[in-house]
């Protein structure tokens, strides 16, 4: 049984798919940009629980969009487009800002060891959808035309916004309200103006423009998984503007919420608040690749917090990781996986932890248990924990970046010496590595070892 945390009845429930394959659709990147390690995180979530359907013998079909236009710089409909801002920074098309920044996200994907999604779909391919949509929403009664957009009236909507408490919290009254009829209202479809030359637009029944970023997700997702579907996820951000917005539209074309389930999750934050392209304190994964530190490490480092609990990002904190992976790598032998090796007992105990809303920092603790269990071999241990690898997803079963325990005894032990100010120990533990054929290097968050080649 699998139970998941449902933003819209604020509880616990037990899920179950509408049909037999999972519909789950996940909102994707801004292309304007690199994805900071923040962002990374909500993508690890979702793969993270697209892992649990897929070990709970479930068949997933997932969409993640591309944003490549209507994003503006506040996600309450205001300034300028992410895309075109950035495009004219450049002095470059939106086009190529928007291809070179999706290859990278891509790539950061695959270094995290995140499964592809089935369909990667971007919003400019499906202006036409997004047209339909909005028409719909219009011959329903929902929208009002004002100078710079087409608009959707959220009064109208009875329970506009239920899933963010937005009609009790001080927070739901957007401000900048210019035109509008109500602060929350959000535009469908905004003109070009006439004073800005933008390289994305489109015609359209109501002008020359392109779509609102509340938009494209709707008639994207309804494009791909049709409605309702089962999973729409995103992080906790959402639960406020976009996702109240999209249910909004969804509400009002085809009288229907389009998701079973919404799951959010939470925030990788700095010790002195959240990580944020705005405030200009973000780190990517290059960033951390050039200190030394792998993105599996990162990726594990994911693992140790609920997706729904705070994680205070720190260099510490990632270099830890890495060596806790290194560590748990050294004890496993990809060589002895054998499928009947794997243990059943802790097999069970961990598909309940995984499944119980994602409970992975309970499935590594289960994981270390094997490790030390002294009833098991050496050959169950490996089994076992490659098999929990299809949740971990940290490449458990590939032997090459091990690094011997012995090893990563004597760089502990250096890290002290170095602490304790005693360069010539130091100095001489270094050496001694050496002779075992690798290297130590001293990074700005520890340190970081590799194989002599
Ligand atoms: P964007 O590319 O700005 O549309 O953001 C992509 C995803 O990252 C969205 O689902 C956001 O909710 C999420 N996000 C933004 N900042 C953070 C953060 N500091 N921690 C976790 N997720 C974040
Ligand atoms: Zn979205």
């Amino acid at each position: 049984m699998i139970k998941l945390y449902n933003s819209l009845s604020r509880k616990k429930e037990t899920f179950t798919p509408i049909n037999e394959e999972v519909r789950l659709y996940t909102c994707g990147p801004t292309v304007y940009d690199y994805a900071h390690i923040g962002n990374l995180r909500t993508y690890l979530f979702e793969d993270t629980l697209k892992r649990v359907l897929l070990y709970n013998g479930l068949k997933v079909k997932h969409v993640m969009n591309i944003t490549d236009v209507g994003h503006l710089v506040s996600d309450a409909d205001t300034g300028e487009d992410k895309m075109e801002k950035r495009a004219k920074e450049r002095n470059q098309t939106a086009w190529d800002i928007s291809e070179y920044y999706t290859k990278v996200f891509k790539e950061d994907l695959k270094k995290l060891n995140i499964i592809d999604p089935d369909i990667y779909i971007k919003a400019t391919d499906t202006i036409e959808e997004q047209i339909d949509l909005i028409k719909k929403i219009e011959e329903n009664g929902f929208t009002y035309t004002i100078e710079d957009g087409v608009y959707f009236d959220t009064s109208k909507l009875e329970n506009y916004g239920e899933m963010a408490n937005l009609k009790e919290r001080e927070a739901g009254k957007r401000v900048d309200i210019k035109n509008k009829k109500n602060p929350t209202d959000f535009a469908l479809w905004k003109f070009s103006s006439p004073d800005e030359k933008r390289q994305m637009k489109w015609d359209s029944p109501w002008g020359v423009g392109f779509p609102g970023w509340h938009t494209e997700c709707v008639a994207m997702s309804e494009k791909c998984l049709g409605i309702p579907f089962d999973i729409h996820c995103g992080g906790i951000d959402h639960i406020e503007i976009h996702h109240p917005n999209e249910i909004a539209q969804s509400e009002a074309a085809y009288g229907k919420n389009p998701a079973n389930f919404w799951i959010h999750g939470e925030f990788l934050n700095l010790k002195d608040g959240k990580m944020a392209k705005s405030k200009g304190n973000i780190t990517t994964l290059s960033s951390l690749e050039e200190e030394g530190i792998s993105p599996l490490a990162y990726r594990y480092l994911n693992l140790t917090a609920h997706y729904r609990t705070k994680l205070t990002f720190s260099k510490d904190a990632v270099s830890n990781a890495e060596i806790a992976l290194l560590k748990m790598k050294e004890k496993i032998n990809p060589e002895e996986f054998l499928e009947e090796k794997i243990s059943e007992k802790y097999k069970k105990e961990f598909q309940e932890a995984v499944s119980d809303d994602l409970n992975i920092p309970k499935g590594l603790s289960i994981a270390f248990a094997v490790l030390k269990d002294k009833e098991l071999s050496s050959a169950e241990k490996s089994s076992t924990l490659i098999d929990f690898d299809k949740i971990f997803g940290l490449r458990l079963d590939e032997k090459q970046n091990a690094v011997p325990e012995e090893v990563i005894k004597l760089a502990e032990e250096r890290k002290k010496a170095r602490l304790d100010k005693n360069f010539q120990l130091s100095d001489e533990i270094r050496e001694k590595i050496k002779e075992m054929g690798y290297l130590v290097e001293d990074t700005d968050s520890g340190y970081k070892i590799r194989k002599i080649s």
